[in-house]
């Protein structure tokens, strides 16, 4: 599934937002002319300014399943919620990339 990127609030997103924007030409000797034009935008701030993002294979370096109470404790080493179940937690730890 593809997933869009806003380049300028750099949120990621699957559903971009349809924005419409509507035009009247009026010419002397015509009827007015509506043309309506669709374009996707970002849902967070409506930018236009959308691209497709690769999801880059993310680094995982552990994977550990915690009860809720440990949530926390593992949040502040650097481990990120991947999957919540009625009774643990999946979270995983991924190595940063160096991004330029
Ligand atoms: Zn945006």
């Amino acid at each position: 599934m593809n997933r869009y990127q806003c380049a300028d609030c750099h949120k990621t997103f699957i559903h971009p937002a349809i924005r419409v924007t509507n035009n009247v030409s009026i010419g002397m000797n015509t009827a007015p002319i509506m043309s309506s034009f669709e374009a996707h935008a970002c849902p967070f701030c409506q930018s236009l300014n959308l691209e497709e993002f690769v999801e880059s294979k993310p680094n995982v370096v552990d994977v550990v399943s915690v009860d809720f109470t440990e949530v926390p404790n593992h949040y502040n080493r650097g481990y990120r919620v991947h999957a919540i179940y009625a009774k643990e937690v999946i979270m995983t730890l991924t190595k940063k990339e160096e991004s330029s």
